[in-house]
């Protein structure tokens, strides 16, 4: 969602171009006012993104906002004025063909539902937007979708996962005023991120205390891309240091990230503190440097490709995955420096080292040894309808 007045055209439509290249696939501006809906003409004409205009309390505002050409107009039906407003919004809709999006808040649950927010908010958040469901079928109008925000992420997400259950119309999920870019990336990542997972949302927003709204869309990617429900840009996997680190690992980090911005491929670059655990777990990157006091390795794919300085490690990875994309996505090996960065690799590896990677894979280990060696539960033995004869806890 824009930040700007929308009525300041330059600022607005600077910002949603802004939100348009970090991958927003919509934009949603706020129309409180006349001259904003003004602005919206050219807005919805300039736009590289479908626009939703944003309205509350105002329904003459959607009307106009419809026929401002708005691909989509959120509304709040508990705050624009009654069912007659509705359906006078809905009718217009409908002639012009254009989705809405409706909606409840925490924050702004009709009257008659006040009480049962106090005793079960997740209740009073799903019975107002059944009911605003409902408002809309009886209305005839079922091109819409629903969202339904609450500032707690335990609350949103057993909203979700019961309305997911009684609709059968599209939802957009957010948490509301959810913070600072650190704790609403976290909170949003959290509440969404279960949602998602659970296969619940059509639509997603980040709310982030920031005037930056691609930051909001950057966390949000950054969430698809954990759960691998979309593909866009670079996926970074670092190490998280441990006493072994003999460089600036910090600064190394964020100038990979920072330059991985350039790249639109799903290219995995993975970066490693140290070289005791050889290349291990980044073995499936498509490139990746590890780095030591003054030496480090850039490496592909599980295998060495050539030795470097540590001050030059991140020029050189930048080197060579520029050496891949002009080579049709070839890895490119000169076979004498592969030669050199694997004995560099074979002097600094440990296999003896226990390194937080080793013991995590150690106490897998010895947790899948405990459950096989687990005693026989003979509740489930014994049972019925257990279905097999001998079965392990
Ligand atoms: S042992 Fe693992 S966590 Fe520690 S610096 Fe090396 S790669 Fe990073």
């Amino acid at each position: 969602m824009t930040k700007t007045e929308t009525a300041d055209l330059q600022a607005t439509m600077d910002q949603i171009r802004c939100v348009a290249a970090a991958g927003a696939d919509i934009v949603r501006v706020a129309v409180p006012r006349e001259r904003d809906v003004e602005a919206l003409k050219t807005i919805v004409r300039e736009s590289p993104v479908p626009v939703i205009a944003d309205i509350h309390f105002n329904y003459t505002l959607a009307l106009k906002a419809l026929d401002a050409g708005a691909h989509c107009v959120r509304i709040n039906p508990g705050n624009i004025g009654g069912p007659d407003k509705v359906a006078q919004v809905t009718a217009r809709a409908t002639e012009l063909g254009t989705p809405l999006r409706v909606g409840v808040n925490s924050g702004s649950l009709p009257a008659h539902l006040r009480q049962l927010e106090f005793d079960n908010p997740v209740e009073a958040l799903v019975t107002a937007a059944v009911e605003t469901v409902e408002l809309m079928e009886r209305l005839d109008f079922h091109d819409f979708k629903v969202s339904m925000k609450s500032t707690s992420v335990p609350n949103t997400i057993a909203a979700n996962r019961q309305l997911a259950e009684r609709i059968p119309y599209p939802l957009h999920l957010g948490i509301t005023e959810a913070g600072t870019k650190w704790s609403g990336s976290l909170k949003s990542a959290v509440g969404l991120g279960t949602l998602l997972a659970d296969g619940i949302g059509d639509t997603i927003r980040i709310s982030l205390s920031t005037f930056h709204a691609e930051e909001e869309v950057k966390v949000a990617w950054e969430i698809l891309k954990a759960l691998k429900l979309r593909d866009r840009g670079p996926v970074l996997i670092a190490c998280p240091t441990c006493g072994r680190l003999q460089f600036d690992m910090d600064s190394v980090v964020a100038e990979v990230e920072r330059r991985l911005e350039a790249y639109e491929d799903p290219i995995e670059v993975s970066i490693l503190g140290c070289a005791v655990n050889g290349i291990g777990e980044a073995r499936h990157a498509d490139f990746g440097i590890t780095g030591a006091k003054d030496m480090g390795m850039i490496y592909s794919r599980g295998e060495p490709l050539k030795k470097v300085p540590t001050e030059r490690l991140v020029d050189e990875l930048f080197a060579e995955i520029d050496r891949y994309y002009a080579a049709g996505k070839t890895v490119v090996r000169d076979e004498a420096q592969a030669a050199e960065a694997r004995q560099w690799l074979s002097e600094n590896e440990d296999a003896d080292a226990l390194t937080p990677e080793r013991m995590a894979a150690l106490e897998a280990a010895a947790a899948k040894a405990e459950a096989e060696a687990a005693p026989l539960r003979l509740d489930e033995e014994l049972s019925p309808t257990a279905g097999r004869r001998f079965t392990r806890a």
